[in-house]
């Protein structure tokens, strides 16, 4: 005896919220099984790909740390899904769906983190790491045959940072989650590096939020659930918004934007670059699964997609190769 997965969300979901039931479905339609509903079995394909375990050596904001405890990709990635599902477990939204977005949203990251992805904007063009994450559960995980995912998670992952319209409400969770994650966490780690003091963290945020970054992470929770309980959206009071919002320049001017982070920038463009320009006189280099996709796509879009699958140790062991 069992309970059937899309029954029971009947039972537990807000009419607001995605239910299984009623999802797009597949790209490529599947049988769908009662034990788990479409979004549970999304969120499994995206634990069990290679892309999501390489998150684990990808740059959150410090590049290769030799300290144990900052942040990576893929710990972001775990911050982002707990609180985008506390978050949904409270406002009554489908819990699997928010889970598996957040676990995808950061797939086609770069090696390096931002620095990376600005870099091979600037070398291959029109490079942005949602859509990359699109890219990697549509086309490329699966060596070529990709994930096959609902339209309902596809949307929330092409779609999870800044203000992009959603599909779903649990999807706008996650843009949001995405933000509270980053913000309390890089400031942990900013400490921990010594770029920043306590002291010098702006007061009215933290007189608003708290002075611990669990106590801001639970103000903003209580200020999303306050502000969305009537399921219209899914937003923060302005008051708490604000004070985020403020930290996050923070973190603009005193830690992501720095002189130091600007020559770092700097050094890994001009690697990747050369990277780049050498993987495609020597595409025999590329895995034989994007060489068999260069086929009906151009070779620079093959590099760019090896280059963005890079996890930053692998991307400085190849830069030592080829001597740069
Ligand atoms: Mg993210």
């Amino acid at each position: 005896m069992f309970l059937d997965a899309f029954e029971r969300e009947q039972h537990i979901l807000a009419p607001e919220a995605a239910h299984a039931q009623n999802s797009q479905g597949r790209l490529t339609p599947e049988v769908e099984t009662p034990v788990r509903t479409c979004f549970q079995r999304d969120r499994d394909r995206i634990i069990h790909c290679k892309s999501f375990r390489r998150l684990k050596d990808k740059t959150q904001v410090f590049i290769a740390p030799e300290d144990d405890h900052y942040r990576t990709r893929l710990t972001h990635t775990l911050e982002v899904m707990q609180i985008a599902r506390t978050i949904a477990r409270a406002l009554c939204l489908n819990e699997d769906l928010t889970e598996a977005i957040a676990l995808g949203h950061d797939l086609g990251h770069t090696p390096f983190g931002h620095v990376g992805e600005r870099a091979l904007d600037k070398i291959f063009g029109g490079f942005h790491h949602n859509e990359q994450s699109l890219r990697v559960v549509d086309v490329l995980e699966k060596d070529g045959q990709g994930l096959n995912l609902t339209i309902e998670v596809r949307d929330g992952i092409l779609n999870h940072s800044g203000h992009r319209p959603t599909m779903t409400l649990e999807a706008k969770v996650v843009q949001l989650a995405d933000r509270m994650a980053y913000v309390n966490h890089d400031i942990d780690d900013a400490l921990r590096a010594g770029l920043i003091t306590n002291a010098q963290l702006p007061q009215s945020p933290v007189a608003v939020l708290g002075g611990t970054v669990s106590k801001r992470i639970n103000a903003m929770i209580l200020s999303v659930l306050e502000a969305s309980q009537e399921l219209d959206d899914i937003r923060m009071n302005e008051r708490e918004w604000r004070a985020m919002d403020e930290l996050r320049d923070f973190l603009f001017a005193k830690v992501y934007r720095t002189p130091e982070t600007e020559r770092q920038e700097k050094k890994i463009t001009e690697q990747l670059s050369f990277t780049f320009d050498y993987l495609l006189k020597h595409p025999y280099l590329l895995p034989e699964v994007l060489l068999q996709k260069s086929h009906y796509d151009c070779l620079g879009r093959a590099v760019c997609d090896y280059i963005a699958g890079m996890s930053d140790y692998f991307a400085l062991r190849l830069f030592e190769q080829l001597g740069i």
